[in-house]
């Protein structure tokens, strides 16, 4: 549906388009557990059950998994090579919920990471800086580089304080790794404001200080107001926001580039538009004005709320910073 979105309104043709092809299983290898690995399989010649927490087999998963795999790889290395200094990578299953050893959460291979681990190999890319903008914390993501100092996760997402799970931006990386991972925990019903403030004041300065060779972005559109998983406020003007800030830096910085894979999103009406937003962002195109883009009322406890924990983590990291 999303791509049908971006046909019918002339995005695809702007594009540079290319196929994803299947992984090899030592490109999974190089982030996941043979375990895991064999898990899927089997799994997936099975054709049914649960293979992780919120993670389901199907005939063809092993399948599409390699494909997903795939298609980050091709993405980071069109950039790598400079065919694009942008990608995006349309495929799912999505991954950033996928740890070393575990599925969860729709999430069987962990496609950043893997193409990450892939891209570090090459000449002149030394670090990486993971963006990620899912509604939820991208726990394997964060798992499988939280002791890596080549390699930084920042991660926007909600956040339940009275249940304090993980996520915390308490948890800031391990040994080397110490100060690599920045966590910026907002609450539920965050809208546009807060966002593009965390952003501003948080994404945009550890990325200057951490100078990396290239941007990975997760990118997962269930923080729009209508996704029905999700539950923030934001609508495409964040996403377009998102984009031309990468943009940016990758030009000011003279990275490589970026490129992104998606994540969430599950209301199948929004996900096209969200794309489209962040896509513009990304190619310098002026904030498109899109339907989902109405008033909608912003409470400003909320909002000091999050300048709250904005601060706290500013503070957290302030040695690292
Ligand atoms: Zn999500």
């Amino acid at each position: 549906m999303a791509t049908a979105y971006l046909k019918r309104n002339g995005i695809l043709n702007e594009l540079k388009q290319t196929r994803a092809p299947r992984a090899k299983i030592e490109d999974v290898l190089t982030v996941h557990s043979p375990y895991l690995v064999d898990t899927v399989m089997i799994m997936s010649e099975l054709g049914s059950g649960g293979v992780g927490d919120a993670a389901y087999a199907s005939p063809d998963l092993l399948r599409n998994s390699l494909l997903a795999v795939g298609g980050a790889i091709e993405a980071a290395k069109t950039v790598n090579d400079g065919v694009v200094k942008h990608a995006f990578s349309m495929m799912r299953p999505p991954g950033h919920h996928a740890s070393t050893s575990n599925a969860a959460g729709l999430c069987y291979f962990n496609n950043l990471a893997i193409a990450i681990k892939r891209v570090l190999e090459k000449p002149h890319i030394k670090r990486v800086t993971i963006f990620d903008f899912d509604d939820h914390f991208g726990n394997g993501t964060s798992e499988i580089f939280y002791s890596d100092p080549n390699v930084q996760y920042v991660s926007i997402h909600e956040y339940d304080y009275e249940d304090q799970g993980i996520g915390h931006y308490e948890e800031t990386g391990w040994g080397e790794g110490k100060g690599t991972n920045i966590n910026i925990p907002l609450v539920d019903g965050t809208s546009d404001v807060s966002y593009q403030s965390a952003i501003d004041k948080i994404v945009v300065p550890a990325i200057e200080s951490f100078k990396p060779d290239m941007i990975a972005v997760s990118a997962g559109f269930d923080s729009h107001y209508a996704d029905p998983v999700g539950n923030m406020n934001i609508d495409s003007s964040t996403f377009w926001y998102i984009g031309q800030i990468i943009k940016k830096l990758v030009a000011k910085h003279k990275m490589r580039g970026s490129f992104s894979t998606l994540e969430g999103g599950y209301n199948p009406f929004v996900l096209g538009p969200a794309i489209r937003a962040l896509l513009d962002g990304l190619s310098g195109k002026s904030l498109p004005e899109l339907d989902d883009q109405v008033e909608r009322e912003v409470h400003e406890q909320l909002t000091d709320t999050n300048e709250n924990i904005i601060q706290q983590v500013l503070e957290t990291h302030k040695q690292f910073l």
